[in-house]
């Protein structure tokens, strides 16, 4: 399983392709990529393989975008399909959201959620940590970053995450327990993946998240980045 994410002045299609093309060793049985052109995102997702999602997104999704997010999945809740496959988005349709990893305590928080009026199309644990992030930002009125951070110390498990908010095109928050997760650090661009191999060729400035790390990752600022226990964050 893998990520891969670009945000930058580049098209971020041809460069989450290639990456997830380099991290197939990892293991996967579905991929997944959302492309944001700054007004609409698009998804497209399928059970198999990369080639099969290449196939799929160019016939049918458009490929704009200057930020984007890319994921290989292997299945640990809800079967490989196509709908449990990542990307997952939010409730309201704002959060975009890819995982790997395993929250092991997602039934007790899906439940809660669902109490609040939230509904889920996959069966999934990455959803509901998306729709967690939601609620918590919306309810404590908090930036997405200061949202992550409070989501994740309700939960348990592992994950290396990368998330972002359709009202924010400039801005994608990353954060890892567990599993690997790398920022490739570009002038005026960022790439962010489970390895290095994505963006070797585009820069060999890489910052290597420590497990319980989180950063904000910007276009024209330098990387924030936050313990997730620490309760500092702005
Ligand atoms: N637990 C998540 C799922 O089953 C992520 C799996 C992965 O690491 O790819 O969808």
């Amino acid at each position: 399983c893998g990520i891969v994410g670009y945000i930058g002045h580049r098209d971020a299609y041809p460069i989450i392709i290639k990456g997830l093309q380099r991290l197939e060793y990892r293991g996967y049985d579905s991929a997944g990529i959302v492309l944001f052109d700054g007004v609409d995102t698009h998804l497209s997702k399928t059970k198999g393989k990369v080639e099969d999602l290449k196939k799929k997104s160019e016939s049918s999704i458009s490929l704009d975008g200057k930020l984007g997010l890319g994921h290989t999945r292997w299945a640990t809740h809800g079967v490989p399909n196509d709908i449990n496959s990542h990307p997952h988005y939010s409730n309201s349709g704002d959060l975009v959201i890819i995982h790997n990893g395993i929250i092991e305590n997602y039934e007790s928080i899906k439940k809660a959620l669902i109490k609040r009026g939230y509904s889920f199309e996959s069966d999934t644990d990455t959803e509901v940590l998306v729709n967690l992030i939601e609620e918590v930002k919306k309810k404590e009125g908090v930036k997405l970053g200061k949202a992550v951070q409070i989501a994740l110390n309700q939960v348990v498990g592992a994950y290396a995450i990368a998330v972002f908010d359709k009202n924010k095109p400039d801005e994608i928050v990353v954060a890892k327990l567990g599993s690997p997760l790398a920022i490739g650090i570009g002038e005026n661009e960022y790439f962010i993946a489970s390895d290095a191999s994505p963006f070797i060729e585009f820069t060999n400035n890489a910052v290597y998240l420590e497990d319980e790390e989180m950063a904000i990752v910007r276009i024209g600022k330098e990387i924030k980045l936050r313990k997730i226990k620490d309760d500092a964050i702005a």
